[in-house]
Formats: structure tokens, C-alpha cells, sequence
């Protein structure tokens, strides 16, 4: 049986990492801190919320909230971040999706001040990320990697030998997580396969995702991947977070993979929750570090 890859663990150890980046940011001038603004309500982006809160107490990096009405104008959302990017306690900016309809979601992005996009959702930095120079990798697609690594390092195998010619499939091509995620396996020299949910339709997943050596699946539909679905013996990366009713109507938290059956066919797999989610918010703080790092050069 595949063996079940604690996330949380990877987490601490990666914010001993990020504990030692902001205390030398910190020792030569850089101000960092993160401000998040939410659009009105959405139960998933208020857990992330949460989350964010948590992991940015724990690290002891400045973190606001502005909270926007869901009914705002554009002209309202693009001012209040105009005036996060002239704000130098402010490194790092996130924009917590979904938007409201009536927002144009590219024109917001790319209002962002380039060096505070965190999430590398402007197009100067997906187009970084794209070309395999990115500013900043975004946290969900870094962490999947991540995890993968410390996995790797664990079992005494060397990533780049790993990387190199295996087929990486991706399930769900999502700006935020699917795309990047293919983007960062070009970089590794792996073969890539990308998918959306036209394989699902035409009753081809199983033929694209049986070939993958490491699956790494963001599609947002519960227990989309089972066993039927994984090649003996691969990597699986369940990203997504899905929440499900569970006996009484309790709200669940579970992933796109059903991880009692994959469980038999896989070498390694993630299990949400516990799995690439708290590695994700650890790299976000991580970024925004980073960010007053970029805005002291810039200076
Ligand atoms: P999204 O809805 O923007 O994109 C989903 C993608 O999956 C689309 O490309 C769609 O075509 C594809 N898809 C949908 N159904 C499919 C199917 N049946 N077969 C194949 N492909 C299918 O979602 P997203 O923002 O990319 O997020 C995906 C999942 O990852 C969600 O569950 C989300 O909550 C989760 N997520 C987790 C983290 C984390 O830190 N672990 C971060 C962000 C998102």
C-alpha cells in the first residue's frame, strides 16, 4: 500500500526555513507584510482566509484584511488596491478569488503592483512563471512540488533524476493551480500531460492519467481519481479541497481523489486535508518575504 505523505510535517519543517528567510529580511531593512482583500462572501475563500490568518500568526508576519462588499464597483476594488500598492508596510498583495461577476477578474490582476503579486495572477508574472523565470512561483503549484521533493529526499532519491523524462499528469488547468503546475514541470524536463474536464467527458481520464508516473490532481470534483485511474506505483498529489456533507449534514473536508482505493495502487499519495493545503499557506508567507526582499532592490 502507497504510503500516506504528511503534509503538516513538511509544513513545519518548511516554516523553520521561511522563520530564518524573514529574520535576515527583517536584519537588512526589508518590511514585509501581507494584506489580503476579499469580494464579498464565499465559504471556500473564508476558510482560505482563515488559514492565511493562522499561518501568517505563526510566522509573526504582519497580516490585514480588507473586506470589500460583494455589490463594489470596480472602480472601488481597483482604488483600494492602488492604495496597497503605494503602501510600503505592504509586500505582498492577494485578491481572494472567487470574484463577483460583475468584476472583470484580469482587469483587478493587472492593477496589482507587479512586485507585491504573491500569487503571481498578473500577467507580467504569469508570463515569468510561463517562460521559467517566474518572480514568484504561486503557493498552491509551489507547494505540490514541495511536497513532492521532501518525498523525494525521504526516500533517498534524487529529484532531478527523478524529474527528468517521467510523465507528470495534470488534472484541472486552472490559471491558479493547473497551469502553473504544468509550467513547473516543464522546468523539471518531465513529459507533461495536461487535462480538463473534457477527458472526463469523453470517457478518456483513466487513458491520460494511467500514463502519469507522478498525478497531481486540482479539479475541485470529489473522488474524481480512483483506482481505476492510477498507473501502479505512481505519485499521487491530491489538490483539491472539497467541502461535502458528511453524516447530519456535518460539513467535510475531502480531496478529488478517493484515497481508500488509490491507496492500493500508489506508491505515495497526499490526503487532504493534511496534505499539500498546509504547505500552500507556509509558501505564501514565503513569498511575501520575498516580496519586501524585491521591493528593497527595487528601491
Ligand atoms: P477551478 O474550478 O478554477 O478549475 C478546475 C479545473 O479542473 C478546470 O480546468 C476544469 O476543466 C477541470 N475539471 C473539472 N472537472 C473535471 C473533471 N471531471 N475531469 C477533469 N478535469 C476537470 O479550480 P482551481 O482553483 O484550480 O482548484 C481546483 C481544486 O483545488 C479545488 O478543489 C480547490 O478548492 C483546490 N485548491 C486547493 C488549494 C490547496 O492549497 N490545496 C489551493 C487552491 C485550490
Amino acid at each position: 500500500t502507497a504510503q500516506v505523505i504528511d503534509g503538516r510535517k513538511i509544513a513545519a519543517a518548511l516554516r523553520e526555513v521561511v522563520a530564518e528567510e524573514r529574520d535576515t529580511t527583517r536584519a537588512c531593512g526589508g518590511r514585509f507584510g501581507l494584506t489580503t482583500i476579499s469580494i464579498g462572501e464565499n465559504a471556500a475563500a473564508s476558510a482560505y482566509l482563515r488559514r492565511i490568518e493562522r499561518t501568517a500568526e505563526q510566522l509573526r508576519v504582519p497580516h490585514r484584511s480588507v473586506r470589500l462588499d460583494g455589490s463594489s464597483p470596480a472602480e472601488e476594488v481597483l482604488a483600494a488596491i492602488r492604495e496597497l500598492n503605494g503602501d510600503e508596510s505592504v509586500s505582498g498583495i492577494l485578491v481572494l478569488r472567487p470574484l463577483p461577476s460583475h468584476l472583470d477578474e484580469a482587469k483587478v490582476f493587472a492593477a496589482l503592483d507587479p512586485v507585491k503579486d504573491v500569487e503571481a495572477v498578473h500577467p507580467e508574472n504569469a508570463g515569468l512563471l510561463a517562460l521559467g523565470t517566474p518572480r514568484y512561483i504561486p503557493s498552491t503549484a509551489a507547494a505540490v512540488y514541495h511536497v513532492l521533493d521532501s518525498w523525494l529526499a525521504d526516500m533517498g532519491e534524487e529529484p532531478s533524476a527523478f524529474y527528468r523524462g517521467s510523465r507528470i499528469v495534470v488534472v484541472g488547468r486552472s490559471n491558479n493551480v493547473g497551469k502553473p503546475a504544468v509550467s513547473l514541470a516543464y522546468a523539471k524536463q518531465s513529459a507533461v500531460t495536461s487535462v480538463d474536464e473534457w477527458a472526463s467527458v469523453g470517457g478518456r481520464l483513466g487513458a491520460h492519467t494511467r500514463r502519469g508516473d507522478v498525478l497531481i490532481v486540482a479539479a475541485g470534483v470529489p473522488g474524481l481519481i480512483r483506482a481505476e485511474h492510477v498507473r501502479a506505483g505512481a505519485v499521487v498529489i491530491d489538490v483539491g479541497i472539497n467541502i461535502v456533507e458528511g453524516e447530519g449534514g456535518t460539513p467535510c473536508i475531502v480531496g478529488d481523489v478517493a484515497l481508500e482505493e488509490v491507496v492500493g495502487r500508489a506508491r505515495a499519495i497526499t490526503p487532504v486535508p493534511g496534505g499539500v493545503g498546509p504547505v500552500t499557506d507556509v509558501w505564501l508567507i514565503r513569498n511575501t518575504v520575498l516580496a519586501a526582499r524585491y521591493a528593497m532592490g527595487a528601491r
